[in-house]
């Protein structure tokens, strides 16, 4: 390619933000991020906001390279016969490459009255409009879901002096390891929170101050939060692109687009070879390099890489004086070690802020993020491509 590339990155969170800001090694790449609001949102800590222990916003200016345009508004739709975008505001951006990078939000929740009574905390207004309500109300809450944010989410308020119980559905933390697992839940009882698993606890329906559970039980909650699951936006779906069953943008292993070699998919909204990663933004800044490499690829006439991408664990913060880090293998399977107590909540505390500092290396010095690899993705496509081939 000659002359300048124009490259829109939709959606300036961990992946976006990443993406742009690499993309900015070439001189000739001209770049523009759209999101709809003027400062990043630190998602893993809207536990923090939703219990008044921390904040989750960030000013562009720490993170994003002085070389991106920032546009604030909503990308509507993806024309990609035409290579443009609509914007919320009614105006259009032309592209020569598309990142799209929306990330996810909470999932629609399926049981009757949650989606009225219940709050979800996946986006920054969701965290917002909750923190009020916790203001207003002394009385027992409800948190539903126990993978990481239902954790994080009851630990924090449990802190506070809450009286909090956790609903898990199933079991407490299905991530973690059976010793990382009893480690939480030892945590939790020190801070009371009553936590409920196994076939009786999945919650059967809500109402404003009741919670029902499928075992018969009810439980009496002023407030009940909800954190089964993320979503992610439709906008590929509207736009009439390839997505896996949720919504993510369907890729190949460069996670360019099954569609169109112009449009290249990062973070918890992408879907390569319809084995998607861990929703995560351990891995949308990851994703998101690898999703700047494979545009600078295009732009080069080289041919991208495929994506190699292998995981240290999980870090849960279990109130701020506690901590989770479950060490797992490079394909992210929880392993039997962990950390536990004081030290692995200076090392989330440390992680959250290193992540903001690799958005920020990534400003000044684009194109230096590195990472750990796996070599297991590939045998685990392979030999997904054999049980594909004994089918037929
Ligand atoms: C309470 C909580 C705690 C968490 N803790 C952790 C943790 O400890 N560790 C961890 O690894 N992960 C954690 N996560 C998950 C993590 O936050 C996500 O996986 C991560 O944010 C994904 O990054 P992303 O860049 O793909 O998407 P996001 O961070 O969701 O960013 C997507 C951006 O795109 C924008 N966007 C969406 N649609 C459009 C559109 N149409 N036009 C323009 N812009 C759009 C969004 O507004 C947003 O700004 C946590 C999440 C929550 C809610």
């Amino acid at each position: 390619m000659t002359g300048n590339t124009d490259v829109v990155v939709i959606g300036g969170g961990y992946a976006g933000v990443l993406a742009a800001n690499r993309l900015t090694q070439r001189g000739d790449v001209t770049v523009t991020l759209i999101n709809p609001r003027s400062h990043f949102v630190e998602r893993i800590r809207l536990h923090q906001l939703v219990a008044g222990s921390g904040d989750a916003v960030v000013d562009y200016r720490e993170i994003l390279a002085e070389g991106v345009q920032l546009v604030v508004d909503t990308v509507t739709e993806v024309d990609v016969a035409a290579r443009r975008v609509g914007l919320a505001s009614g105006g259009v951006v032309g592209y020569d490459y598309l990142i799209y990078a929306v990330g996810s939000g909470s999932a629609e929740p399926q049981v009757p009255g949650a989606a009225e009574f219940a709050y979800p905390v996946g986006t920054l207004e969701e965290a917002q409009r909750l923190r009020p309500v916790l203001d207003a109300a002394t009385a027992a809450v409800t948190v539903v879901g126990a993978g990481p944010t239902g954790i994080e989410v009851a630990a924090e308020l449990a802190e506070q002096g809450r009286r909090v119980t956790l609903v898990c559905g199933s079991v407490l933390g299905p991530y973690l390891h059976p010793r990382g697992r009893r480690s939480v839940a030892k945590r939790m009882a020190k801070l009371g929170v009553t936590v409920l698993e196994g076939p009786a606890a999945t919650v059967t329906a809500v109402t404003p101050d009741v919670v029902r559970l499928s075992g018969g039980h009810t439980l009496r909650s002023a407030v009940t939060i909800w954190t089964a699951g993320f979503g992610v936006p439709d906008l590929a779906v509207r736009s009439g692109l390839s997505t896996d069953a949720v919504g993510r943008l369907l890729t190949d292993e460069t996670l360019t687009s099954v569609d169109d070699a112009h449009i290249v998919a990062a973070g918890d909204s992408a879907a390569p070879s319809n084995l998607p990663f861990r929703m995560s933004c351990q891995s949308a800044t990851r994703i998101g390099a690898h999703a700047a490499d494979t545009v600078l690829s295009r732009i080069a006439d080289q041919q991208p890489a495929p994506i190699n991408l292998g995981f240290a664990g999980q870090c849960l913060s279990l109130g701020r004086r506690a901590g989770l880090f479950q060490f797992a293998a490079n394909d992210d399977t929880a392993t039997k070690f962990h950390l536990a107590g004081g030290p692995a909540a200076k090392l989330k505390e440390f992680v959250c802020r290193h992540t903001l500092k690799h958005l920020a290396d990534e400003a000044r010095k684009p194109g230096s993020l590195r990472w750990i690899k796996d070599e297991k993705r590939r045998e685990l496509l392979q030999a997904r491509r054999s049980e594909v081939l004994s089918v037929r």
